[in-house]
């Protein structure tokens, strides 16, 4: 709308996020500048600028039933008012101002008291009825200092502005919002400027849920739910207000996976491989175990999405030791039987080593070329490599991020799997993808994510859950002890050793390359080595050591060549060696529950008793809470939702790079039911109307394009 300086405009049919906040009543050029300081510019920011909390101001106290010590709400009649000057405080400075004023009811008298506020004799007038709200003390008088006030309008003309002088109570005598601020806007001014909000531009809230399904979810409409949330008129229309919000914000992100899912699969242009053959027989017959149920139930997943001709988009999640990689090396068999490429990409070198020696193990006895390609393939050898890829003569290849570098180009790339690919940013995997024409992709993660989480951060993604763990496993023992039982520890590991077993001895490096956490690894390795065990090999790794180096190491130590490995955190992810049965954990109180799950995935894998000692003496109430809850569950599901209920979803995954999205209202742990409902609605929604093209959909689309155009996360 175009308007000319000094013209009242008219924003009544404005959409609001387009209206500045300054036309609302009592905001101004002034107070906009303040209001922009909490990132409110528009009638709607300011809209959803919600309490932080409430206070009940809505029993009226009869004053001589009011404690000293408590909060009180009072109503009642001014009786005197006055004004007195002190002297200066200290020989200098203001003069001291106090303003007092005597309230009565029925019941008896308070005083009101004002300190340095001389305008406050303008608000008064005896007569006048009113309403006080705070901590009642006593001085000579049972008083209130700096009450919460609001002057309750007779019939006569307001005398002052009006803004202090409203018909409704908002400051006292109900339900109290509590804002967010800033400096230079008081609760008392963010309350009225929103009240005049409400008053003027509520009408202007477009429901866009559709009454049906408001009615299916016992949802209040968009208005009742705004004007609840600000000033709600009990307690229940404050949580069923509240709700409606929870579920709008869910709603919106799960209408953009739903969306955004579609597309993926609208697309028809993917590689349909045909299941069967003499290859994937031969395959099957050179596994060395029993595949579990849930594998078996995996890779049936995994074969209906392949054989389509839409791309498939599935999440492999499973505990460590679930069995993954042997889930995905049937999709990269698969792909290559019908003559594609497959790759395997990981996080660390390490990894993608040991990927690359289990799978070579296995396959090139069946023919097939397999290929590694990380940054310590170097010179002709990555030469090799890469020409290898391009001419499509490595039917398989395993790699790190190497894999997504410029000049690495496949010939004819079917089936893209990451392994922990959380530990991979969205961009990573896009530009995996994009190494072929529009190949099936699947996604591992051995962090086993709340359904919760899972729901809202691959909404979009397919799920196979490897929830059973492979046969005659014994879960590790955890255990969590003292300093005072560290030379007992050691003798323990000696004897485990002896009788033939593996060690690990774990390090926290919580930063990366942080000098005094190294530190502590080498310096103990040097001890361990020369005199606690000197009879046994003792092998360190950490991220710092070259690549060559490190290969060595783990050879060493998988080989059984050292027995035991004093390590970082490069263990976390991945290593598999049977033949471990002690980990001891130092400073496990620096690590996240979760990431102490992954470490003792570490061990437990072959077939005999395994023990994870944890040695900490914290007195972190939550570092005790989170050993309590390693040692009390071993499974993986659960430490997850313990995880995120310790945490909560923010520090969940650590960095925003795992594309959570942002809530602002909504909370993952105690909304998990509307994240449900918002859920269903939303697929059902997007199930019926792809493009939200019709009429009453255009605000849904509307929101999620402000919400979440631009976000890599969920772009296609
Ligand atoms: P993760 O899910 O943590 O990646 P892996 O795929 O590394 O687990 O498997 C862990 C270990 O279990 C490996 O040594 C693997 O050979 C073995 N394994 C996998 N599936 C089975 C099974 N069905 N029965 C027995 N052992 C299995
Ligand atoms: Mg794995």
């Amino acid at each position: 709308m175009i308007t000319q300086a000094g013209q009242n405009i008219n924003t009544k049919n404005q959409p609001l996020n387009e209206i500045p906040v300054r036309y609302v009543k009592g905001v101004g050029p002034a107070r906009a500048e303040i209001l922009a300081r909490l990132d409110i510019a528009t009638v709607e920011d300011l809209l959803y600028h919600f309490p932080r909390r409430y206070e009940d101001r809505s029993h009226f106290n009869s004053i001589n039933k009011v404690k000293v010590g408590d909060y009180a709400t009072i109503k009642g009649e001014v009786l005197t008012v006055g004004l007195r000057r002190g002297k200066p405080r200290f020989g200098r400075g203001k003069v001291l101002a106090l303003f007092k004023m005597a309230v009565g009811d029925d019941t008896g008298v308070i005083y009101a008291v004002w300190f340095n506020q001389p305008y406050m004799q303008k608000m008064f007038r005896s007569g006048d009825k009113v309403v006080l709200y705070g901590k009642v003390e006593r001085y000579k008088d049972i008083q209130i200092t700096n009450p919460e006030f609001e002057i309750i309008k007779d019939d006569g003309e307001p005398r002052s502005s009006m803004e202090e002088r409203d018909t409704e109570l908002i400051h006292t005598g109900r339900i109290v919002p509590i804002y967010p601020l800033t400096e230079g806007i008081s609760q008392r001014g963010m309350r009225s400027v929103i009240k005049n909000l409400l008053d003027r531009y509520l009408d202007g809230a477009e429901e866009f849920l559709p009454a049906g399904l408001r009615a299916r979810n016992n949802l209040p409409e968009l208005k009742e739910a705004l004007f609840n949330i600000h000033f709600p008129r009990s307690e229940g229309l404050r949580k069923t207000a509240y709700e409606r919000i929870v579920f709008d914000e869910f709603f919106a992100l799960q209408a953009a996976l739903a969306q955004r899912k579609a597309r993926i699969k609208g697309s028809d242009d993917g590689v349909a491989h045909k299941v069967g053959g003499e290859l994937l027989e031969s395959f099957k017959e050179v596994i060395p175990f029993k595949l579990t149920g849930a594998q078996a139930k995996a890779i049936a997943d995994i074969e209906k999405d392949m054989a389509s001709t839409k791309p498939m988009n599935r999440l492999l999640e499973g505990d460590v030791g679930s069995g993954k990689t042997i889930v995905a090396a049937y999709a990269l068999v698969l792909t290559v039987s019908n003559g594609y490429q497959g790759v395997l990409m990981a996080p660390t070198e390490i990894l993608a080593q040991q990927h690359f020696m289990n799978l070579n193990k296995l396959l090139s006895p069946l023919g097939i070329n397999i290929v590694i390609l990380t940054n310590s393939v170097v010179d002709e050898a990555r030469d090799e490599a890469k020409r290898l890829i391009e001419e499509g003569r490595a039917n398989i290849v395993i790699g790190t991020h190497a894999l997504i570098q410029e000049g690495v180009k496949f010939k004819d790339l079917g089936l893209a799997a990451i392994d922990e690919q959380h530990k991979f940013g969205v961009d990573q995997r896009v530009q995996l993808k994009q190494k072929g024409f529009n190949p099936d992709m699947l996604f591992m993660t051995a962090t086993p994510i709340p359904r919760t989480l899972a729901m809202t951060l691959y909404g979009d993604l397919d799920l196979s859950i490897l929830d059973e763990m492979p046969k005659g496993r014994i879960p590790p023992k955890a255990y969590w002890v003292g300093e005072q039982r560290r030379e007992g520890i050691y003798k323990f590991i000696a004897q485990e050793v002896a009788a033939g077993s593996q060690a690990f001895i774990v390090y926290p490096l919580i930063e990366k390359g942080k000098k005094e956490d190294l530190k502590a690894a080498a310096d103990m390795y040097e001890k361990f080595k020369k005199e606690v065990f000197p009879q046994f090999k003792v092998g360190l790794v950490h991220g710092r050591l070259d690549s060559e180096e490190k290969e060595r190491v783990m050879a060493d130590f998988k080989s059984g060549k050292a027995q035991i490995l004093v390590s970082t955190t490069v263990i976390e992810v991945g290593i598999d060696n049977p033949n471990v049965s002690v980990m001891l954990v130092e400073n496990p109180e620096r690590f996240g529950l979760s990431q102490l799950h992954q470490l003792r995935g570490r061990i437990g894998r072959g077939n005999q008793r395994s023990y994870c000692i944890l040695l900490s003496d914290t007195e972190s109430e939550e570092a005790k809470k989170r050993l309590k809850a390693l040692i009390g569950t071993t499974s993986g599901f659960n430490i997850a939702e313990e995880d995120l209920q310790l945490r909560g979803p923010g520090q969940f995954f650590g960095t925003r790079q795992h594309g959570l999205p942002e809530l602002r209202y909504a909370n993952l742990v105690a909304n998990v039911k509307q994240l449900e409902a918002a859920r269903k609605e939303a697929f059902d929604l997007v199930r019926g109307d792809p493009e939200l093209k019709a009429p009453g959909h255009r605000k849904i689309r509307e929101i999620i394009r402000r919400k979440f155009s631009g976000k890599t996360e969920l772009k296609a």
